[in-house]
């Protein structure tokens, strides 16, 4: 190697633009190029012109010789040694060169593939007795996919419709003279291609898909829903949604609705039942059959002498819901007891005394004649609680308005008084 000479002209850009020093070597090069092209790379939304000047410094530094010629005379002495023109290498060709991404000018797809295209989300309704069994939906959806023709190309030749005025890049840099020997450069968004780096051409184009690169396919997708599924689940379609050349395909999603059951509710593995049963049943014993989901009878009864208190719960292990995964699991079923007592007058005054012969008697036992002469008599009547509710409600809110009004209405009041 030879010895760094003094520094003559600009020869520290290329060092700056990859954060190393002067004297880096080989492998510390090589190690700034890898961090800083895959941070600035424009398909991971980094800035374009900061990804061609990385690759410029790298291409420029990794070589010895450009090294050397650039350490001593910076970047005019490589448009000379270069052939005037200063021509580099795509960088899109630099990065995928050095990533390993097949020979030297050929296609990029390799890098551009890195972009991943959108998933598409479906809601799916499915009932109780879906996630309790199992089920199998089909369903048609269509969606884009590359053009079989033309391979996602666009073109009828099959060869990529690369932009001629910037050669695929998207970018061009515009020389002009702004005075005597002085020169500009800028850099701008091809105005042929207006930066997409490809144009196909009329007489080109495929005629399958009208150069879209992308047809439409109807597919019947087959959801599977195991037993023991969750309200809110996700099944996934990997890689199903939409294609796009260059793109990683999308997933579709499938996000479970578990629909309301008019008999059942579910709580993660257990199931929840309402059931009323009379007073005599209460008292006395009960037995119904209950239809499962999968439309097993099962018969429910109480055991003998057992008395069922209003509101009251009871469970029966292993009727609950599959568990997803271990669909031999089950949670539990409950069953909350109503108890409708008879109607008003069911009952005749013998009926009453053969009944408190029965039932156990009251604590404090009945009140004295002397205890009821003491006290004011009093009538109940009947009342609708909920409505009663209601009706407070609805009137307060009225009030709230009316106050409202009457400050607004305040004006005219004044006026009226006036008159
Ligand atoms: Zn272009
Ligand atoms: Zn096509």
């Amino acid at each position: 190697m030879f010895g760094r000479v003094p520094r003559r002209s600009n020869n520290t850009k290329y060092y700056e633009v990859l954060g190393v020093s002067s004297t880096a070597s080989q492998d510390e090069l090589k190690k700034a190029y890898r961090k800083a092209a895959i941070k600035s790379h424009p398909d991971k939304g980094g800035d374009p012109e900061k990804f061609k000047e990385l690759s410029q410094a790298y291409e420029v530094l990794s070589d010895p010789e450009k090294r050397e010629i650039y350490d001593q005379y910076g970047e005019d002495g490589l448009k000379e040694g270069m052939g005037g023109g200063g021509d580099f290498h795509n960088p899109f060709d630099i990065f995928e060169q050095f990533f390993g991404g097949g020979s030297f000018g050929g296609s990029r797809s390799r890098v551009r593939r890195q972009k991943r295209g959108e998933d598409v989300v479906h809601s799916l309704k499915v009932s109780l007795e879906d996630v309790y069994n199992g089920a199998t939906k089909k369903l048609s959806l269509s969606r884009n996919v590359l053009c079989s023709k033309c391979k996602g190309k666009g073109t009828k030749s099959g060869a990529p419709g690369t932009c001629y005025g910037c050669h695929g890049i998207g970018m061009k840099t515009i020389t002009r003279q702004i005075g005597l020997g002085m020169i500009q450069q800028m850099n701008t968004v091809c105005p042929e291609c207006t930066g997409s780096g490809e144009i196909i051409r009329e007489r080109d184009r495929c005629p399958s898909c009208r150069a879209n690169k992308v047809v439409q396919e109807k597919k019947v997708l087959e959801v599977h829903i195991e037993k023991g599924m969750q309200h809110g689940q996700k099944i996934v379609f990997q890689g199903e949604a939409d294609e796009a050349p260059d793109t990683v395909t999308g997933d579709i999603v499938f996000i479970l609705q578990v629909k309301e059951h008019p008999r059942f509710k579910r709580k993660y593995d257990d199931l929840f039942i309402e059931h009323t049963v009379s007073l005599t049943e209460a008292l006395c014993g009960f037995q119904f059959i209950l239809t499962h989901l999968d439309g097993r009878q099962l018969l429910i009864k109480s055991n003998p002498g057992e008395i069922i208190k209003p509101g009251q719960h009871k469970a029966i292990n292993d009727e609950g819901v599959p568990q997803y995964g271990r669909p031999f699991m089950k949670g539990r079923l409950f069953v909350e007891f109503n108890v409708e007592f008879p109607e008003s007058g069911t009952l005749s005054p013998d009926q009453c005394r053969a009944l408190e012969k029965v039932l156990p008697q009251l604590p404090r036992g009945r009140l004295s004649d002397m205890e009821v002469d003491q006290c004011e008599e009093t009538i109940m009547h009947d009342v609708n609680i909920e409505e009663e509710m209601r009706r407070r409600k609805y009137q307060r809110q009225r009030e709230a308005y009316e106050d409202v009004d009457e400050d607004e209405d305040a004006g005219p009041r004044v006026q009226c008084a006036q008159q």
